[in-house]
């Protein structure tokens, strides 16, 4: 497993570095927004997990996530953050990250998040999945909308797969929290709604006279086969 750690405070990197090697890693070292930039839209199949930082003195981090994204890169990207406030991690996942971790984090919870990102959803169950005009391939990790492939981020796969194998079910969000997010999510469940909506902008056809996710008031949401 390969990493890449996007970082300008010396510090913070090379402990980062040293920590997660003897985790078994392989660690790339970036101090640079730009760069990282560059080197993530060309090496992108090299890395299996990106830790970016937020505050990074040329371009920040949320940028880069929104560009790398926006260019069809869907690496796990973690962002590194020092600011805490609710308005901001949505902009966060808004941006295509799929988590991150506040700033001063324990090592402990950054390999807790690491795992939970990286975990894949279980192979075992049956490998295509069709409803609509969407089809989903669990085996090859992918999606695709009237034969278009279309890109989705490692959580958002893991909840289009999820309400796949349950469809025209009310799912309750605690439901799908527990199952997209291994552990503790404490008192966010907005990521939720965060992710939803951009699955809709994803997957839906607003035409439709019944949505393909419906929010149901109260529990969560159901996908309508
Ligand atoms: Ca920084």
């Amino acid at each position: 497993m390969r990493i890449l750690v996007v970082e300008d405070e010396t510090k913070l990197a090379e402990a980062l570095k040293r920590g997660l090697e003897l985790k078994g890693f392989t660690v790339d070292w970036l101090a640079d927004g730009d760069k990282a930039r560059t080197r993530i839209m060309l090496y992108k199949d090299e890395y299996d997990l990106i830790l970016l930082d937020l505050m990074l003195p040329d371009v920040g981090g949320d940028t880069i996530c929104r560009d790398v994204r926006e260019a069809g890169v869907m690496t796990p990207i973690i962002m590194l953050t020092a600011r805490d406030e609710m308005e901001y991690k949505i902009d966060l996942l808004n941006s295509g990250a799929d988590d991150y971790v506040t700033k001063p984090f324990s090592f402990d919870e950054l390999i807790a998040r690491i795992q939970a990102v990286l975990r894949r959803p279980a192979e075992t169950l049956p490998g295509i999945l069709a409803i609509r005009d969407i089809e989903l391939d669990s085996g090859k990790h992918t999606v695709e909308k009237a034969g278009k492939s279309i890109p989705l981020t490692l959580k958002e796969f893991s909840l289009v797969e999820l309400f796949m194998r349950h469809p025209n079910e009310a799912m309750p969000r605690e439901a799908i929290l527990d199952h997209v997010w291994s552990f503790d999510f404490p008192g966010f469940s907005n990521v939720l709604d965060v992710h939803m909506k951009n699955l809709r902008k994803k997957l839906d056809d607003y035409d439709d006279v019944e949505p393909l996710f419906e929010t149901i008031r109260g529990v969560g949401y159901r996908l309508n086969g």
